[in-house]
């Protein structure tokens, strides 16, 4: 399964925005986009100027980096929202937050969502009970997802829990710190993403 393992910190900056890629780094002083922030490159202080085009493309990269997506699985994720009732656009979102990564970075048991990724395929993590190493595997309303017993000393996880707090707890998800586990109480809504996305952005980049 193929994963972005290039600089994740030119991301941030190419987006124009903290896409909190680097867990503790991210709240420090160290933050690259705090340094420095402008597009990387020779041009990237220049005066920049997208087109409508450069927009729409823009807030997808920007989404798609930000839940760690490849393009064609993106894609895959938009023409099923399409073919949903609803909006279009929360539809695409509701996906993309319902992933086994993304509810895992939800509940805190990493900091990140390719930590998260990374629990996920070495076994680390259980889906009602059973293991279940597909980051990308889809969660329903009653699922509960824990840490496997035999993981829970691992100390990277106890740490992430401690500082879930700072990124907001997402009242959806039910986190039982003592039980490493936590239940998912419905599905997301759209208030449920606190990032700055104009998702309609996107279906208008795919309806082009
Ligand atoms: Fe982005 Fe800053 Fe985190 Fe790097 S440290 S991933 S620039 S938010």
């Amino acid at each position: 399964m193929a994963r972005y393992i290039g600089p994740v910190c030119k991301l941030c900056r190419r987006e124009n925005l903290k896409l909190f890629l680097k867990g503790d780094r991210c709240y420090s002083d160290k933050c690259a986009f705090d340094r420095r922030p402008y597009p990387p490159g020779q041009h990237g202080q220049g005066r920049i100027k997208f087109s409508e085009y450069g927009v729409r493309l823009r807030e997808k990269q920007k989404v798609r980096r930000m839940y760690g997506v490849f393009e064609r699985q993106f894609r895959r994720y938009f023409e099923a929202a399409d073919a949903q009732k609803g909006v279009t656009g929360e539809n695409l979102l509701r996906y993309l937050e319902r992933r086994l990564d993304s509810v895992v970075y939800r509940l805190g048991f990493a900091a990140t969502r390719s930590e998260a990724r990374q629990l996920v395929r070495h076994n680390h993590v259980l889906v009602n009970g059973k293991r279940v190493n597909i980051p990308s595997y889809l969660t329903r309303v009653k699922d509960t997802i824990s840490i496997r017993e035999k993981s829970r000393q691992i100390a990277r996880i106890a740490e992430s829990m401690e500082a879930v707090e700072r990124r907001g707890a997402v009242s959806r998800l039910e986190l039982d710190k003592p039980s490493f586990s936590g239940s998912v109480k419905s599905f997301p809504a759209r208030d449920d993403v606190t990032m700055p996305i104009q998702e309609q952005l996107i279906v208008e980049f795919y309806s082009r």
